[in-house]
């Protein structure tokens, strides 16, 4: 999970949710906002929309950072003076760099369309009907895989059977 800086949530900005329907924590787009917390979300994998949900039901509040509230509890201190590319935008250079590094040379063949029941492997080029082209990444526990895409990397569910 790379999360280097918090983003401004509001809707149409991206969040990870629960999703009741792939029963996985996905990426979704925000629909709805109430305050600054996320209502309704619609999932990026099945584009089903339901409620907001940080965590799995029955997930006890791990130590991990429950999403919306905290804003920036760790890492990256502001430092104002810094000259060139911030460091939240040196990640967004190396993340452009490293995957048109996968994209060249590639013909279209070399892409599988994106689909939550197809298995994906590590260096796999995927084709997704909404972010277009990505590179698989990593593989990740449960069922899912993290693809970078041109503009982000995303986790997205694969090799679901139902
Ligand atoms: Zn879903």
């Amino acid at each position: 999970m790379v999360r280097g800086m918090v983003k401004a949530l509001k809707a149409g900005a991206e969040v990870d949710s629960w999703c009741t329907k792939c029963k996985l924590v996905l990426n979704h787009r925000i629909i709805a906002m109430v305050g600054t917390a996320p209502a309704r979300v619609e999932c990026s994998t099945c584009n089903s929309h339901h409620n907001f949900r940080a965590r799995a039901p029955g997930d006890k509040a791990v130590a991990s950072k429950s999403g919306s509230s905290r804003a920036g509890s760790s890492a990256s201190p502001k430092t104002t003076s810094t000259r060139g590319p911030t460091k939240a935008q040196q990640v967004v250079l190396d993340r452009e760099r490293t995957w048109e590094k996968s994209m060249i040379g590639r013909s279209p063949n070399d892409f599988r369309p994106y689909r939550t029941s197809e298995l994906f492997d590590e260096g796999e080029l995927v084709r997704h009907s909404k972010f277009g082209d990505g590179v698989v990444t990593r593989m990740l526990e449960g069922k899912k895989v993290e693809v970078l895409f041109k503009d982000e990397a995303r986790t997205l569910a694969h090799g679901l059977t139902d």
